[in-house]
């Protein structure tokens, strides 16, 4: 079965939307309702969601107890000022992610979407160092690492065609190589050298699994050393804990499989369950005290409009109820086995490369030659995935599944067998990017 030929963009629309080629793309599909693991469209016909809508859906699209707290949440408060006032569902959220998240964290700022609390985040490493009268402002990032699309989260990010008409508003940063399976220690040697500088404010990180940038995963032990080299330099350490948080690599956060404490974290998508945007910037005593001062000069300097909204953290804090209530962590095992059975499967399988997986999370490159394909690749998978009512994205040729984790074994197992097809339908018209050895080549 081949991809539909693209249609032409439907003209009625005045919508545009993201990462969407409006003149070739086919036309979008119009969502009425979502339940569970599905997106039901206009049309009735229902698509298992592999992919959590962009990573948001933990337990599942509409938790009846979330959807209650909402509603709820509606019948006392709608957005209040947060500045000079306050309100219970943000003093409760903030008591509960602190008991949840590695010890050591001790204050919650609140904002609305990932990429506001990273720059949350890179202005209070910022302000540390400013307040203290030993400014410094380089931040060091790892390649291939993504946190975001605002000015400030592309220039932490990888370059490329995504961010190059906005390259000459993008300031510099130190990069570390991502840490490839036996150069791990150029990893540590590199960030060790940017620290050593004595320039460097940050280490701003994705803990264990680089999302956007390809689902490159690296363990908990290399985030470990991470830490240590940080701390041993007074730089600060952020986890970006945007995609990893809530449970997705099998603990409810990325850092709790390395033990380590960063100076501050930044969590969102799943926060809410994956209902309502919001996001939360956590940090150590130290890092909030450096900005308690009579001199109001060095007051932490940021707000957004919806910062703490009263009905995203009433969501927040029901999720956090189902953390501690229901069988979240059997689920996300049940979920992870079920993964690695096909990640075990798709080893064998010649048209893949770089079959991994962590917690919840599984991910294998299509083995294509060049780049030039990438292009030609992406677009053809997801054609195909979307015929058969599948919603998978793959990120050029990385395919991944990270399914919300009340899937059932039957979704995720239409899933695999539909990217093992993919593969075979579409990989013998597009050259690969090695010779598959011979033994690999008859397991195929
Ligand atoms: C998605 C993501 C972000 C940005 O979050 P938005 O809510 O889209 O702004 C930042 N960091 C990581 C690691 C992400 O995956």
């Amino acid at each position: 079965m081949s991809a539909p030929a693209p249609t032409a963009p439907a003209t009625t629309s005045p919508v545009w939307h993201p990462f969407r080629q409006h003149l070739t793309e086919p036309v979008t599909r119009a969502i009425a309702r979502t339940e569970g693991a599905r997106l039901i469209d206009a049309e009735g016909r229902s698509i298992f969601d592999a992919i959590s809508s962009w990573w948001v859906i933990t337990h599942g699209h509409r938790p009846p107890a979330i959807m209650a707290a909402i509603r709820d949440a509606t019948l006392r408060l709608d957005q209040v000022i947060f500045a000079e006032f306050t309100h219970q569902p943000a003093e409760d959220l903030a008591r509960g992610l602190i008991d949840l998240a590695p010890p050591g964290l001790a204050h919650v700022f609140y904002s609305d979407s990932g990429s506001t609390s990273v720059e949350v985040a890179l202005k209070m490493a910022l302000g540390w160092f400013h307040n203290r009268g030993a400014p410094r402002s380089r931040i060091v990032v790892m390649d291939h690492g993504y946190h975001g699309d605002t000015i400030g989260t592309m220039s932490a990010g990888a370059r490329g065609v995504f961010n190059a008409a906005y390259s000459p508003l993008l300031f510099d940063v130190d990069t570390i190589p991502f840490p490839e399976p036996g150069r791990e220690q150029a990893t540590l040697d590199a960030l060790e050298g940017f620290c050593r500088t004595g320039r460097a404010a940050a280490l701003l990180i994705e803990p264990l699994v680089l999302g956007a940038g390809g689902m490159k995963m690296y363990p908990p032990h290399l985030l470990a050393e991470f830490r240590r080299i940080t701390e041993r330099h007074g730089t600060l350490m952020i986890a970006d804990e945007v995609m990893t948080g809530w449970g997705r690599t099998g603990t409810l956060f990325a850092c709790d499989q390395a033990g380590i404490t960063p100076d501050i974290m930044c969590v969102s998508k799943g926060i809410t369950g994956g209902t309502l945007p919001l996001a939360a910037t956590l940090c150590t005593g130290p890092v909030f005290e450096a900005h308690l001062s009579t001199d109001r000069a060095r007051t932490f300097f940021h707000s957004s409009s919806y910062t703490a909204n009263p009905i995203a953290c009433a969501a927040a804090l029901a999720n956090l109820r189902i953390w501690q209530e229901e069988p979240v962590v059997a689920r996300i095992a049940a979920l992870a086995r079920r993964q690695e059975a096909w990640v075990t499967r798709f080893r064998q399988n010649p048209r893949f490369r770089n079959v991994r997986r962590t917690g919840t999370i599984a991910a294998l490159d299509l083995d294509v030659a060049e780049a030039g394909y990438l292009s030609e690749v992406g677009p053809r998978l997801r054609a195909f995935f979307r015929d058969r009512d599948l919603l998978i994205r793959p990120l050029g040729n990385v395919i991944y599944l990270m399914p919300p984790y009340c899937s059932t074994a039957e979704d995720i197992d239409r899933a695999w067998e539909a990217i093992a097809e993919a593969a075979e339908v579409i990989l013998p018209r597009i050259p690969q990017a090695r010779t598959a050895g011979a033994h690999a080549r008859a397991a195929g």
